[in-house]
């Protein structure tokens, strides 16, 4: 049986449909007995709704936050 380490590798091409028959099965099989997984993909599942339904996101925006971020995580707290 497919581990649940397994699974998560394999969730996303599972939403989008793109692993094979085979694959399915053995992903589907797992998650009849794994609720932790089940819970897992019904939250994955959600995500991937609600990021489609967003009207056209400024990626560049978002970016330009990610790095300030990651600036302001490797310099705490210095302030003059
Ligand atoms: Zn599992």
């Amino acid at each position: 049986m497919l581990s649940c380490k397994q699974l998560v590798l394999r969730s996303s091409d599972f939403l989008d449909g793109q692993l094979t028959l085979r694959e399915r099965f053995a992903l589907r099989t797992h998650l009849v007995m794994c609720i932790n997984c089940r819970r897992f993909i019904r939250q994955l599942r959600l995500t991937q709704r609600v990021v489609q339904q967003l009207p056209e996101v400024d990626i560049s925006g978002l970016d330009a936050l990610a790095e300030r971020l990651a600036r302001a995580a490797e310099k705490p707290e210095k302030r003059s």
